[in-house]
């Protein structure tokens, strides 16, 4: 692909399986590189079907270690060790804390889930801002999440575009600093406003933060199976902001 920048849903779902939606994973391509955000169970799967072979990713980003996120961190470096296997390194960035998580997974699957190139970590805070450049040339600026499992909110910087993901979270004034003006603004709506989940967004909450932070468009991920999908929509819609629901294998693309 051209010097665009490409963001494909690979899963719009939750921790609760559903025949249509994987837990949350999305793609990232910029210059011709492959950057994982996420990947809960199923999104290795889910690359292949977009075309992508996950061993030959050039990074993974990672909000945070809760399994819906991140249930797929082991199968891909599974896939990895599995001959042919990857020789070069897998870069991977996380809040503070993923370390001691991928050091614990080593202690149990061993050489199973060690590629040759090794897996080099970098780590971002979870008391301030944290910055990164990955691979195709994108930046990576997150601010702490109101979650737990060391979450962050994750904003991907290419010139003059901008697509931020919320990651979990409750209400956030972080989230409306970062995704102030974004192209895309990718949020959680786990819960409805009569049955909050904690440590989530509502659909009250998200028309808040979006009608503070105005990012260009809003699509809506992570609703738990009680959520009535349309009333959120159109609650979050009362912000003034193009909103939708998103679904495994959208794509969002410019340039
Ligand atoms: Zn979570
Ligand atoms: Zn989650």
């Amino acid at each position: 692909m051209s010097g665009g920048l490409r963001f494909t849903v690979l899963g719009s779902g939750t921790a609760k399986p559903d025949p249509a939606r994987g837990p949350t994973g999305f793609l990232l391509q910029a210059h011709g590189a492959s950057v994982l955000i996420d990947g809960g169970s199923g999104t290795l799967h889910r690359l292949a079907r977009v075309g992508v072979d996950a061993v030959e990713l050039d990074a993974g980003v990672y909000s945070h270690r809760h399994v819906d996120h991140s249930g797929d961190f082991v199968p891909l470096l599974f896939a990895m060790c599995v001959p042919p296997k990857r020789t070069r390194p897998y870069p991977v960035f996380a809040g503070e804390g993923f370390d001691a998580f991928h050091l614990g997974l080593r202690e149990v699957y061993g050489k199973w889930i060690r590629p040759p190139g090794g897996v080099p970590l970098t780590t971002l805070p979870l008391d301030g801002p944290g910055l990164a450049l990955l691979p195709g040339g994108v930046t990576l600026r997150t601010l702490p999440a109101n979650h737990s499992a060391g979450a962050l909110h994750l904003r991907f910087e290419l010139g003059p575009h901008a697509i931020v993901f919320s990651g979990d979270t409750g209400p956030s004034d972080n989230l409306v600093e970062l995704a102030a003006g974004a192209d895309l603004l990718v949020c959680e709506c786990a819960g409805s406003d009569a049955e909050p989940i904690g440590g989530h967004l509502t659909p009250s909450a998200v028309r808040d933060l979006v009608a503070e932070a105005q990012p260009e468009e809003v699509w809506l991920t992570h609703f738990y199976p009680h959520v009535d999908v349309h009333a959120a929509v159109e609650r979050v819609a009362e912000a003034g902001v193009p909103v939708r629901r998103a679904a495994d294998g959208d794509v969002w693309a410019v340039g």
